[in-house]
């Protein structure tokens, strides 16, 4: 799945969306597990409906003018990458499992 979303992110990055998508502003973000080969984003970039499918198919889509002419814009990677840093959290948040306190070690 990870390199599934690097996939993504790859896809659509271009030197001037890299510029571009810090200014996106994902007001909604939902992420649904469809399937465990499945994810699907559906997030409100700028007020631009965005959608990602990432697993089994992937791509996404955008409803701005910029992806319809081009086919790829700055909503849909800031999105790619709000999903690459959140699945990173998740992994970081299982492997930092509380540790039992020694108490003999004093
Ligand atoms: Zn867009």
């Amino acid at each position: 799945m990870k390199e599934k979303i690097e996939t993504i992110v790859k896809k659509y990055e271009t030197d001037h969306i890299v510029k571009k998508y810090k200014d996106v502003d994902i007001s909604l973000y939902l992420e649904r597990k469809e399937s465990p080969l499945q994810i699907v984003v559906v997030a409100d970039a700028n007020e631009y409906r965005t959608i990602l499918y990432v697993g089994k198919v992937t791509f996404g889509t955008c409803a701005c003018t910029g992806f319809y002419i081009y086919g790829r814009c700055k909503h849909i990677y800031a999105v790619a990458v709000k999903l690459q840093n959140s699945q990173i959290n998740k992994r970081t948040e299982a492997n930092h499992s509380p540790r039992p306190t020694h108490k003999d070690s004093m």
